[in-house]
């Protein structure tokens, strides 16, 4: 490496998250750009393999450590294990992980483990059949426990689940949510709901995630504990006697925006400096030339925004942005 891949704040940026399809195989109703949309094709020229890898040789000559490979859902891509294995051959990358919503890994967690995947984490909402249904647009809960369970043995780990909290659709299950950490080394994270694409009402499914806390410590005394990799986005507690951990990430209420260390790339090849912010940079012209690609990952790290000028409440920071992509377009 030639030079530290810092941004103009001296933020060091050595994660990519790399989307590889916008289509996924469930449609959850606060994730979906378009109801009942996400299953189809988007039209969209998506990421060869071989794009996938250059992106990956790329970033890693400029200092990312880490990948993660996202969607749309992932595990939809036929050649998920060719991008996977070819990405975990780049020397100097250090984890390789993925994110899902589980359904796909009953069959193929141990063919992901062996293709040199290091972890997952796993999408979950609710752990009631019904209410699983309802939030995903159909999806079965059991399918989505079976792939946790095929990842905790194929050694995807630490597991990490999930939870976008959403007011009066799934808060009432917080305490079986945390209750799994006391059996199983799963790692539970509760992420605050984000409105995106310019959605007026939002509020009345926002829930700050003070609440998780003050339920977990009915179960059991709590206490902070290090999260992985020196400091993601999320702050991590233990109940007293767990196995695993609870993870809160408040992108609305408690940004982390100072200790940002990421860049995304779309499964359409544009690099996304900020998730809160509509800027992209076209990587696709730039395939067959590394200097130029690489020049472009630069450009990327020099704008990402002033982590100084985001507002620190949620009706504040939703005011400041909400994006043209929705979740499923971006990767999470
Ligand atoms: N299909 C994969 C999955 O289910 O994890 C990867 C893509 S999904 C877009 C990535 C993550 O974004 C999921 O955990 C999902 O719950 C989360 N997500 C989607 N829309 C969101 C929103 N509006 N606010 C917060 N998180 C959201």
């Amino acid at each position: 490496m030639l030079q530290k891949f810092t941004d103009s704040y001296g933020r060091e940026v050595n994660y990519l998250r790399l989307s590889v399809t916008e289509q996924c195989n469930l449609s959850c109703f606060y994730c979906r750009s378009t109801p009942g949309e996400c299953g189809k094709e988007t039209g969209k020229e998506l990421l060869t393999v071989e794009n996938c890898l250059t992106i990956g040789q790329v970033a890693v000559d400029l200092g990312i450590t880490r990948i993660r490979l996202t969607g749309g859902e992932p595990l939809l891509r036929p050649d998920i294990l060719d991008i996977t294995g070819g990405l975990a051959a780049i020397p100097g990358l250090k984890d390789l992980s993925l994110t899902t919503n589980g359904i796909l890994l009953e069959k193929i967690a141990f063919k992901l483990a062996a293709a040199g995947l290091k972890r997952v984490n796993i999408s979950l909402d609710s752990l009631d059949e019904a209410n699983f249904h309802q939030i995903t647009n159909g999806g079965k809960l059991q399918s989505t426990l079976q792939g946790i369970e095929h990842s905790l043995q194929a050694g995807l780990t630490p597991v990490k689940i999930n939870v976008v909290l959403l007011k009066g659709i799934n808060d009432h299950e917080i305490e079986k949510f945390v209750a799994m950490t006391m059996e199983k080394e799963l790692d539970v994270r509760f992420i605050e709901y984000m409105p995106t694409q310019g959605q007026k009402k939002w509020s009345h499914l926002f829930l700050p995630l003070q609440r998780v806390l003050e339920i977990a410590e009915k179960i059991a005394p709590l206490v902070t504990v290090d999260g992985e990799h020196g400091g993601g986005p999320a702050q991590y507690f233990r109940l007293e006697g767990a196995v695993g951990k609870i993870g809160l990430i408040s992108p609305l209420s408690r940004h982390f925006c100072d200790r940002c260390n990421r860049l995304r790339v779309t499964s359409d090849g544009k690099i996304k400096p900020c998730l809160f912010s509509d800027d992209e940079i076209d990587l696709r012209p730039y395939f067959s030339a590394k200097e130029q690609l690489r020049a472009k990952f630069f450009e990327a790290l020099q704008v990402k925004p002033d982590p100084r000028k985001v507002a620190c409440s949620p009706v504040d920071r939703v005011r400041q942005f909400q994006g043209k992509r929705s979740m499923t377009q971006i990767g999470g």
